[in-house]
């Protein structure tokens, strides 16, 4: 048995995954949420056909991955006999420093802290996870694998802005970019699925969830994403602006608005929900065809934004040999993906509407027979290419 713990935490939950890395299986799977609320935690777990939730108090990271190892005894499975090799734990910003997966020891998970400042929403709970894990998990190699490192490769004409030098060297700025570990394995299966070496290829891939970005890959490396600093910058999302002019945010700090509510504004009250009401692409979607004129003017601008990056991307990479959807939206959304794709005729990108619109699931070609740019919509599995990326270091050690 190769299984690997796979460990994506937030501030306030846990979601994991036991995975077979040698056949994908999923052992097992579950998740504790409302971690740190009092008497209101919730906990989940799944193995096999059954399932076991139940209410907890879940006051720190600690109770909650005791929560966890108690779900595996209760399930009939105690953790340590599922032949776990290692954890791998999701972080979300690595900055400049962590460009591969990482052997987690006690002066990589401080720093993991000190990143806190790029990432609050994100590392502060990556840490805390990470810390209680070591304390249930001692014996096992933790590993942390980042969302940030697979864009070290970009260049740095496509990480720099334009700023003062000193005043960006002094403050960290620049483009990190994320989703790194979905656009990594997204490529490679896209490459997979057509046959050919992904050194051989210039991909760009769309990972259109609730958070979004694209990424310009060239022979199976990012040379630019639409991602920042932070993951605010780039494509319309569920809750998130995506580009604005940095002029709009300096306007409502004069006018008295509040950083905190700039903050919110930008990240939790923007993007769908801000435009429609609704974070979810389905509800906007219902209102558009009702006739809602915010709803049809969103996916506009949604769709306008993507293909804003879609004509940038094949710029940068000088053509492009595939175009991969992935993510909710990207999975689910023919509506969308068509609208993304048309008027791109002119590049030889050429969608077949019947395969693009066929109610099928799992990676698939949907452009037209003789389309000189391959369009494919494959699946993102964020999990599994954790628990290969996490053996694949603890191989080699
Ligand atoms: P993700 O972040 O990848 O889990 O994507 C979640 C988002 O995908 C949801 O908020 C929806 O907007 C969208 N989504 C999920 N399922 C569908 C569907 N069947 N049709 C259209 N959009 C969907």
């Amino acid at each position: 048995m190769n299984a690997v713990l796979v460990v994506n935490s937030g501030s306030s939950s846990i979601k994991y995954q036991v995975i077979d890395e040698r056949s994908g299986e999923r052992l097992a799977q579950g998740l504790v949420e409302r971690i740190g609320e009092r008497g209101a935690g919730h906990v989940v777990h799944r193995a096999a056909a059954s399932e076991l939730a139940r209410d907890a108090d879940i006051p720190d990271h600690s109770a909650a991955f005791a929560a966890i190892v108690e779900s595996f005894v209760a399930a009939g499975t105690p953790v340590d006999q599922l032949g776990i090799v290692a954890v791998g734990h999701r972080v979300v910003h690595g900055g400049s420093e962590f460009i591969a997966p990482t052997l987690i020891d006690r002066a990589v998970a401080d720093r993991i802290l000190d990143l806190a400042e790029l990432a609050p929403l994100h590392n502060p709970g990556h840490h805390a996870a990470i810390v209680a894990a070591l304390g249930v998990f001692p014996d096992l190699p933790h590993v942390a694998v980042f969302d940030t490192a697979f864009h070290q490769t970009m260049p740095a004409k496509a990480y720099t802005y334009a700023l003062d030098r000193d005043l960006a060297a002094e403050h960290g700025i620049r483009r990190y970019g994320f989703h790194g570990i979905s656009h990594a394995i997204v490529s490679r299966r896209a490459a997979e699925l057509i046959g050919r070496p992904v050194e051989e290829l210039k991909q760009i891939v769309l990972h259109l969830g609730n958070g979004a970005s694209m990424c310009a890959i060239d022979g199976g490396r990012s040379v630019d994403t639409s991602m920042g600093l932070t993951p605010l910058e780039g494509l319309v999302m569920g809750t998130r602006s995506g580009n604005v002019d940095a002029g709009a945010i300096l306007h409502l700090l004069r006018r008295g608005v509040s950083i905190e509510e700039v903050d919110r504004e930008l990240n939790k009250r923007a993007g769908f929900v801000g435009m429609t009401g609704s974070n979810d692409f389905r509800d906007v979607r219902a209102a558009a065809a009702g006739g809602d004129e915010a709803a049809k003017l969103a996916i506009e601008v949604y769709v306008h934004r993507a293909r804003h990056y879609l004509g940038a991307y094949l710029a940068v990479l000088e053509g492009a040999d595939t175009v991969v959807f992935t993510a909710g939206l990207g999975e689910n959304g023919p509506d969308l993906r068509a609208l993304i794709c048309a008027g791109f005729e002119w590049c030889g990108l050429l969608l077949d509407p019947a395969r693009n619109e066929a109610d099928v699931s799992g990676s698939r070609v949907i452009s037209a027979e003789g389309s000189r740019i391959t369009v494919m919509v494959v699946p993102t599995d964020e999990e599994a290419e954790i628990a290969q990326q996490s053996i694949a270091l603890v191989a080699s050690l």
